[in-house]
């Protein structure tokens, strides 16, 4: 199986703080990853450094068997192909949906405006939310924006969609919206890696459930392996708190 991303020794601290300690971790072609853990595990952080939001401070980060830390690399491209959804939308609240998606098509991937709007409208049919491409974001509901965020970031036509907890923010009512979506891309394909703390839909959608502690990840396996038959005593008690 293809590997798309491959970290090896990973290591990044801020200040004294060390964050992630010795991280190897892969991801292949079409593989559902979720990755668990308490807070301040360092699962944004491990994230971040996968599409350099934040830059490690040593080992590897291969994208396509090629470093992304070397100088030379280009980072707007590696962030069209490594697409994010973030907790908090980082949406433009002032500016109608369809801009929000066309932006970075047009700036990045130089689509001429007609294109960036076709793929903008195909892909928020997608997500249910083309009724509202003229609406301003500021006016829609949590679960609503979650939804034009994971369209912009289907814009990029990615290869890889990393979640930073797409459903943390929201109200419970509006949890299943996103979920279905997800779960919907995961059903085409998509090679998606998800931090939640949605424990039913992680062992319904993951190929491969992660559980980081401390800066680590500790263990690693099925959705059956982790879920059902935890080895690790600080994944059993992570996961007494959810049942
Ligand atoms: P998680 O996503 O698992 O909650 P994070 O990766 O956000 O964990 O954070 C791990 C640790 O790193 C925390 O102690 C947090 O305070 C610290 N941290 C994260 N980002 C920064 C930053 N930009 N500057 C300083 N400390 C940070
Ligand atoms: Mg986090």
């Amino acid at each position: 199986m293809k590997k798309i991303i491959r970290v090896e020794n990973l290591k990044k601290q801020f200040g004294n703080n060390v964050v992630l300690k010795d991280i190897n971790f892969s991801v292949n072609e079409g593989e559902i990853i979720t990755i668990i853990g308490s807070s301040g595990s360092g699962k944004s952080t491990l994230l971040r450094c996968l599409n350099l939001l934040e830059y490690p401070d040593d080992g590897k980060v291969l994208y396509n068997d090629i470093s992304i830390l070397e100088s030379k690399h280009n980072t707007d491209k590696l962030r069209a192909e490594v697409g994010m959804v973030f907790q908090n939308f980082n949406l433009f609240n002032n500016k109608n949906v369809i801009n929000n998606c066309i932006l970075a098509p047009m700036r990045v991937l130089k689509l001429g405006k007609e294109e960036a709007i076709k793929t903008a409208q195909a892909n928020l049919e997608k997500v249910g939310m083309l009724d509202y491409a003229l609406q301003d974001v500021k006016t829609l509901s949590g679960g609503q924006k979650q939804r034009v965020a994971i369209a912009r970031a289907l814009c990029m036509n990615p290869r890889v969609i990393l979640f930073d907890e797409p459903t943390s923010a929201l109200d419970p009512e509006m949890v299943g919206e996103v979920l279905t979506v997800m779960k919907q891309l995961a059903k085409e394909g998509m090679t998606m890696v998800i931090v939640t703390h949605e424990m039913s839909f992680a062992k319904e959608i993951s190929d491969r459930v992660v559980f980081m502690d401390e800066g680590i990840i500790l263990e690693q396996g099925s959705p059956q392996e982790i879920f059902n038959n935890p080895k690790n005593t600080r994944t059993q008690e992570f996961l007494k708190r959810f049942t």
